[in-house]
């Protein structure tokens, strides 16, 4: 198999202890059986994997390296290679376990109230419950300082009014946490599913992650009790730091959608024949391989870095959108550049390329949106500002 020496070449995985392997080793199997095969249909059909999450629990995927409450523990090197398993598949796969575990959840685990971790977190973690995190809206998406959404003491509840937009898993999700503004700076609020004046609707006619439901959220005047709100959390610092953990899922994630876009091209090309002999033969399409396979091997030992280093307890904001930037660029440049070595096959969904690439035009949006990372990087390198 040509694929396989992608593989074997720069034998990264020499980078990884035994139990990191073994993990995403498990991770690979349980989506090549349960996921892979029917993934083409789930986006053409615009089917998110919703009924996936008790099997996704049940793995340990879900708040995958949170300790305690029903949650797997690992570290953040091996989180990062099940996104990156799990993106191989599919981004919108991904998203899901990505918004479960790195937004909805570390925020109840980060900012929440041990009331409010004991109640939510172990049917979080098991899938029996699900997440989504309410940041963006209609008029602010990479400015979020400038949100809306307000809450109002009344008594002592508080009101919610407002509209949240673009909310992965929103119109599916058991409880959402959504960020507000109030009289003392942005505050976080777990408003569950069936809130009297909360309602979702979904938006269609996506071209991009359509195995992923993504929603309005609408707060007409949703009472909630102070038990709601989640305690430690004040001001931006804590939707940020959710986004934080999630961006780096997706450093190694984007990687797995270019590993599995290189792997069938290379096994197209070694099978489809041009002017009598094999595409893979031609200098044009092994010049395009090669340049494919140095960004695919640069961004995954870059992930596996940043993973050493958020092990270590030493990861820095600006050095996750390093890896953001880089790798979901990459990974899309790999995507469209593969799609055209296939061809005329390369627009349908019997091959993945394409599929990727329409992902990760959202990827490459979410989570901060390539030019709001490529800023985080200058302010780093420059000490000014030009965000504004
Ligand atoms: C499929 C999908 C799922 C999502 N899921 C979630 C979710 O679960 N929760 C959530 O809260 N949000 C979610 N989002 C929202 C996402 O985070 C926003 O779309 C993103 O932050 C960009 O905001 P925007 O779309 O309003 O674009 P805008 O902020 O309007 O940006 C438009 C363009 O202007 C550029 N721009 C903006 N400001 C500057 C600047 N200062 N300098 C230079 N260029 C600038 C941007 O980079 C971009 O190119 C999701 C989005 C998508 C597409």
């Amino acid at each position: 198999m040509t694929a396989s020496r992608l593989h074997e070449l720069m034998s990264i995985d020499g980078l990884l202890s035994e139990e990191e392997r073994t993990i995403q080793q498990t991770v690979r199997e349980f989506l090549a059986d349960k996921v892979r095969p029917h993934i083409a249909e789930w986006f053409e059909a615009g089917i998110s994997p919703r009924e996936l999450a008790v099997e996704l629990g049940s793995l340990g995927l879900l708040g995958m390296h949170l300790e305690g409450y029903g949650c797997a523990g690992t570290n953040a090197t091996s989180y990062g290679l099940a996104c990156l398993e799990l993106e191989a598949c599919d981004s919108g796969l991904r998203s899901f376990v990505s918004v479960q575990g790195s937004l909805s959840m570390y925020s109840i685990w980060r900012w929440g109230s041990q009331e409010q971790k004991q109640e939510w977190l172990p049917q979080l973690a098991a899938g029996r419950a699900l997440g989504c995190f309410g940041l963006t809206e209609p008029d602010f998406g990479s400015n979020p300082a400038g949100m809306r959404t307000r809450a109002v003491r009344d008594g002592s509840d508080w009101v919610l009014t407002g509209t949240k937009l673009w909310i992965t898993n929103g119109s599916v999700a058991d409880v959402a946490t959504v960020w507000a503004r109030t009289e003392d700076g942005i505050a976080g609020f777990l408003v569950p599913r069936g809130t009297p004046g909360f309602t979702t609707g979904d938006v269609h006619h996506k071209l991009s992650l359509r195995a992923s439901t993504t929603s309005e959220l609408i707060l007409d005047g949703v009472r909630l009790p102070e038990s709601a709100r989640l305690p430690l959390a004040q001001g931006l610092r804590g939707p940020l730091s959710c986004l934080n953990e999630a961006r780096f899922g997706i450093v190694f994630g984007a990687m797995g959608a270019a590993r599995d876009c290189l792997e069938s091209t290379l096994d197209y090309a070694a099978s489809r024949v041009q002017f009598d002999r094999p595409i893979a033969g031609f200098q044009l399409t092994q010049a395009k391989l090669a340049d494919m396979a140095l960004e695919y091997y640069k961004g995954l030992l870059l992930a596996v870095h940043l993973g050493r280093l958020k092990d270590a307890g030493t990861l820095r904001p600006a050095q996750v959108s390093i890896g953001k930037l880089n790798n979901v660029r990459e990974a899309l440049q790999i995507a469209r550049t593969c799609r055209t070595i296939l061809g005329g096959s390369g627009i349908t969904l019997e091959y993945p390329p394409l599929r990727h690439a329409n992902n990760l035009e959202s990827v490459l949006t979410y989570e901060g949106t390539s030019e709001v990372h490529a800023l985080t990087i200058g302010q780093e390198l420059t000490g000014l500002s030009a965000f504004r």
